[in-house]
């Protein structure tokens, strides 16, 4: 779906561009000949040569590809899928300590020795259900996927120290959780510090709660909040029996026999192995051999391997999974999308390389009939 430019309106109506330009100017406005026009523009342009001018945007390679991206259908495919959890909250307050030791103590106690995260996200089981936590490094991040349009939440867990309470950082989290519209579990952590006392310390956290619309269940609310100590191990098992129960209430689901979409997390070029992706599958199963468009990178699938570093043959909804395979490396909120066709891959990443070049030069603007009379 390109944009017309000057260029590509003076081949369709058979005029110079330097004329077109002229036009403009008389217009008040001033624009190189890869200037980007909008359809109204274009076609009052074409008026001004005594042309009915009709834009008709040819569907590309790319509009079939985003289509994958459009919600699933109602279906009789659609099976229970883990729920997606990330962490937030004011620094300091306890989130990676959280991660980790939800990961070491629930994370296979078959595996002998310790535990060691090969990619930023891991599952964990709670009553035989995989849970998977998103470790994205901060609020920025966050917000920085959901504005690509990755909403790779369903429940975020609000860290809030318990010798601390509500900081600013906590009211941001609770910003973006709102904004992206998944629910928010709190957790009250370092509930094993010695001054925590136990009525006046957390009766006031539960008072800056409730200020920011968070009121907790035990005060009547509807929000869980759930005492933990990642020092003791306090809560955490209590933590992920709430997170179940959150999961089962939103009745998470996916198609996994549909061709694999889903999210990049984070991407870099390793020495010897190539463009390594870690990705969130959210619909279908991703498996080796498939052909990938990941943002302005494609290419076939060689290997996934899961977050324990082990290869596997494919990875289902919500299943967090190592790629790699792909030409570029991508930019971490891309999506991603399965094709069965490497020639229509190329063209969508082309194309997308074209237009991120494009992009970037300055000189490169969009004139539009609005920004056109407002300098009038
Ligand atoms: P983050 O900035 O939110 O990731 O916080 P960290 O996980 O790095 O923790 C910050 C500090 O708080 C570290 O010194 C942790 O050891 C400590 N900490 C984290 N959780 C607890 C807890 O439950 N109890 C106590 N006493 N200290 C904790
Ligand atoms: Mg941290």
């Amino acid at each position: 779906d390109a944009p017309v430019t000057i260029r590509t309106l003076s081949e369709a109506l058979g005029v110079k561009a330097n004329d077109i330009l002229r036009k403009l100017m008389n217009m008040g406005q001033m624009a190189t000949i890869n200037a980007n026009l909008d359809d109204d523009l274009a076609a009052e342009l074409a008026l001004e040569f005594g042309m009915e001018l009709q834009v008709i945007h040819e569907r590309t390679a790319e509009d079939d590809f985003l289509e994958a991206f459009a919600p699933p259908v109602e279906s009789e495919n659609l099976l229970p899928r883990p729920p997606v959890i990330t962490i937030l909250g004011h620094v300091d307050h306890g989130k990676t300590s959280l991660l980790d030791r939800i990961r070491k103590s629930k994370v296979v106690q078959s595996e002998s020795g310790g535990i060691t995260q090969h990619i930023g996200a891991y599952q964990v089981e709670y009553n035989d259900k995989p849970i998977t936590f998103v470790d994205t490094p901060g609020h920025e991040a966050f917000t920085a996927m959901r504005a690509r349009g990755a909403n790779v939440t369903d429940i975020v867990v609000l860290v809030v120290a318990a010798d601390d309470g509500v900081m600013p950082q906590t009211v941001e989290a609770i910003a973006h959780a709102k904004a992206a519209n998944v629910p928010i579990v709190v957790a009250l952590n370092k509930i094993d510090l010695p001054n925590v006392d136990t009525t006046t310390n957390i009766s006031k956290i539960y008072g800056e709660l409730a200020q920011q619309g968070l009121n907790p269940v035990e005060w009547g609310g509807d929000v869980e909040v759930v005492k933990t100590s990642t020092v003791t191990g306090a809560g955490l098992t209590d933590l992920l029996a709430t997170l179940e129960t959150i999961a089962e209430l939103h009745e998470l689901k996916a198609d996994p026999t549909r061709p694999a979409t889903g999210t990049c997390l984070e991407a870099s070029l390793s020495e010897g192995r190539g463009v390594l992706a870690t990705v969130l599958v959210r619909e279908g199963t991703l498996r080796v051999g498939d052909i990938v468009v990941c943002g302005d990178g494609f290419g076939r699938i060689r290997a996934l391997f899961d977050d324990h570093g082990r290869s596997i043959e494919q990875a289902g909804p919500s299943f967090p999974v190592e790629i790699s395979g792909l030409d570029v490396v991508p930019t971490a909120g891309e999506n991603f999308a399965v094709t069965d066709d490497i020639a229509r891959a190329r063209e969508v990443a082309e194309t997308r390389r074209v237009r991120a070049r494009d992009a970037s030069q300055a000189e490169r603007q969009t004139v539009t009939l609005e920004n056109l009379y407002n300098r009038m």
